[in-house]
């Protein structure tokens, strides 16, 4: 398929929708623009706004406020919305902290699966996808990409509904509905931004956006310390089953937690009711703690990344996993099958004595 067949349904308010696209870019290039006036000319200080709102959104909020653009959409809106993307990866350049590209690219592709969904046109979500090399096509209902793709964007998504085994998978070509594919998408588009970021930035782009940049920092440190000094409250840890104990002990003394543990531990404290602020305040204690990671594997795990909300696992996943620290009695009873069986038990208990 040429460019221009992918691009046969592509109009100016997709621009503003994927405003990394090559017909953005484009389109962005046409107007023949120079730096100088993009960084501080009046013409494009509603541009620039947008720009700080977009980062600051990703700080405070996880997206970044992407606004649908229709064709009745004003063309002076348009404009802003498509630069503001360039802008923004300025302003997180500029500051360039690991925390910021994650969050700020996570926010960003969050976005375009927003945006992805809303649209009727399969030709669009296939030049999306093209655009970030996954070539998509509808079939019987459904759509197809080359398993070889499937399985390198999956190869971080434990769920087991992105194992291969368990897609329908013919002649080479795994059949997804729409959702899954925009799921796919997103992947890319986080994976590309955080790869091309922080982009090369000189002085004088630093001191235009100075101003800027102290606001956004200043949102950033707020945000660090607001997971890193987490009031934990009424946390009932003295009930929790002896692995997850185990878990948070080995993690506070700066032990490396396997990929299946800190999924054990994250799942389970997010279905007992902890937040993210308050699961990343419980991987705080760690003394290799980078708020930047855990807060990503979090993400993953609590559904923000993938939509999927994962149930934390039974006793035989952890006998298995090797994480199933010093038993204890109650572990011991032949009903005993899950942590939160566990857990939940305690907690009655401990009320009944209460009472
Ligand atoms: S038996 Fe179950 S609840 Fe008890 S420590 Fe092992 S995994 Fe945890």
């Amino acid at each position: 398929m040429g460019p221009e067949t992918i691009y046969a349904n592509w109009r100016p308010e997709h621009n503003a929708r994927y405003p990394f696209s090559t017909p953005a870019k484009i389109f962005i290039s046409d107007l023949d623009l120079t730096l100088e006036s993009l960084l501080s000319s009046r013409t494009f200080g509603m541009a620039r706004s947008r720009a700080k709102e977009r980062v600051i959104e990703a700080i405070e909020e996880g997206k970044v406020g992407g606004k649908w653009t229709s064709p009745d959409t004003p063309d002076p809106k348009r404009l802003n919305e498509i630069i503001s993307y360039p802008l923004a990866r300025m302003i997180v350049s500029c500051i360039s902290d690991e925390f910021l590209i994650r969050r700020y690219a996570l926010a960003e592709a969050e976005n375009v699966s927003a945006f992805l969904k809303n649209e009727d046109d399969h030709d669009i979500l296939f030049a999306v996808g093209k655009e970030l090399g996954l070539d998509g096509e509808k079939k019987e209902n459904k759509i197809t990409v080359g398993f070889h793709d499937f399985i390198e964007i999956t190869k971080d998504m434990s769920a087991v509904d992105w194992k291969l085994v368990n897609q329908d998978l013919r002649q080479g070509m795994v059949y997804l509905d729409k959702s899954k594919f925009i799921r796919l998408v997103k992947e890319r588009v986080y994976h590309e931004i955080l790869k091309d970021l922080p982009i090369s930035v000189n002085a004088d782009i630093e001191e235009s956006l100075s101003g800027i940049i102290d606001d956004v920092i200043a949102k950033l440190e707020k945000m660090k310390d607001k997971f890193v000094d987490r009031d934990l409250g009424e946390v009932e840890e003295g009930l929790f089953p002896p692995c997850i104990k185990g878990l948070i002990k080995k993690q506070a003394e700066g032990q490396n937690l396997s990929h299946e543990a800190r999924f054990a531990l994250t799942s389970f404290l997010h279905k007992i009711g902890f937040d993210e602020d308050q699961i990343i305040a419980i991987f705080s204690r760690s003394p290799d703690f980078r708020v930047d990671l855990a807060s990503y594997q979090i993400e993953h795990i609590i559904g923000k990344v993938s939509s999927t909300e994962y149930t934390p696992p039974g006793c035989g996943y952890m006998k298995t996993g090797g994480i199933c620290f010093k038993p204890d009695s109650l572990c011991g009873t032949e009903w005993m099958n899950h942590p939160l069986t566990y857990y939940s038990y305690k907690k009655k208990h401990e009320s009944e004595e209460k009472d």
